[in-house]
């Protein structure tokens, strides 16, 4: 099964700073209150120093990058 990497959000530490979205919109999106919600967007081809930057600029280190498993198209 092929994957994914994508970026996660830690909601109950998230404090709405708006650091992510406004580094990487493309990658998070505000909710109605302000708090980040990632857009799934496939970080596969982005640099790991970039991934790496996005993660340090949340102050309450409320975001991380895993692996999602896709279905693979037959
Ligand atoms: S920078 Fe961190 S605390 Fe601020 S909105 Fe993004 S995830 Fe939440």
């Amino acid at each position: 099964m092929a994957e994914i990497r994508v970026f996660a959000v830690d909601t109950e530490i998230c404090a709405g700073h708006g650091r992510c979205y406004a580094l990487a919109p493309e990658s998070f999106e505000p909710d109605d209150s302000g708090y980040a919600e990632p857009t799934g967007r496939d970080e596969s081809g982005r640099p790991q120093t970039e991934i790496d930057q996005i993660i340090g600029t949340c102050p309450e280190e409320a975001i991380s990058v895993a692996s999602a498993p896709v279905a693979s198209e037959a």
